[in-house]
């Protein structure tokens, strides 16, 4: 039987990728001074991964399979930012691997990118019960650890994906139809806003303006060098 083609695929098959996307000049500065990178990323990432393990600072510890710490390279450069692990996420231990992880792999296989080539992370590492929305109270415990991992990686770039983790990074309460479309900054770093992928499988139309996203961050990299390789991150 053939695949049923994904309907993202014909909004990318629709646009191309030329858009410039210039960069400000404070953040052409920012990305020079984040080319002097810091060695032991991953051996500091693992062990506040080991810090980590059984923590129990705000209520979602009580009701938690697994902690959900992140994935991917940490010296790449790029990190993307969700709300918070669900179901599968709680069962496994990995970010985004559900219905809307595998639409997310697909979104960045569209500009070139998989797992290996960035790091993604969420605002808390434990299953909020019935997939609400984090308290400003967790997700304000919890993101201590998402800024230590951010310190750590130093990005180039951080993608929050969808409003919660966009509101919570960028400090405001604004929607994300609102924050999608412009650069922001968290701390010194360069923040593209665009929906989470779940609200892309409850509305298709929604593949649009993330493709416009995804077209900017290419843009970005192209003119950043991201991702980093190796030789860049332990120089
Ligand atoms: S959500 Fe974060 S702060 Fe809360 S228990 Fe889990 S790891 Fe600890």
């Amino acid at each position: 039987m053939a695949e049923r083609r994904d309907p993202f695929w014909d909004v990318v098959a629709s646009f191309g990728v030329e858009e410039v996307f210039v960069l400000p000049e404070w953040i052409q500065q920012e990305v020079q001074q984040d080319s002097v990178s810091s060695p032991g990323i991953k051996g500091d990432m693992e062990a506040l991964e080991k810090e980590i393990a059984g923590c129990m600072k705000c209520p979602l510890g009580a009701t938690r399979k697994n902690i959900v710490f992140g994935e991917g390279n940490p010296e790449s450069g790029i990190l993307f930012v969700g709300e918070g692990p669900g179901a599968n996420e709680d069962e496994t231990g990995r970010p985004f691997v559900g219905r809307s992880g595998k639409l997310l792999d697909r979104i960045f296989a569209s500009i070139g990118l998989d797992r290996s080539k960035l790091f993604i992370a969420n605002i808390v590492k434990c299953r909020p019960p019935g997939n609400r929305t984090p308290s400003a109270e967790e997700a304000e415990i919890c993101g201590r650890y998402l800024e230590r991992q951010i310190e750590i990686m130093r990005p180039g770039i951080i993608v929050a994906l969808g409003a919660s983790a966009a509101r919570t990074l960028l400090g405001t309460r604004k929607g994300i139809g609102l924050l999608r479309g412009e650069l922001h900054r968290y701390m010194d770093t360069p923040v593209l806003a665009t929906y989470h992928p779940a609200a892309l499988l409850r509305s298709p139309a929604l593949k649009r303006p993330v493709w416009e996203d995804m077209k900017r961050l290419k843009s970005f990299m192209e003119q950043t060098g991201l991702p980093r390789t190796e030789g860049e991150t332990n120089g």
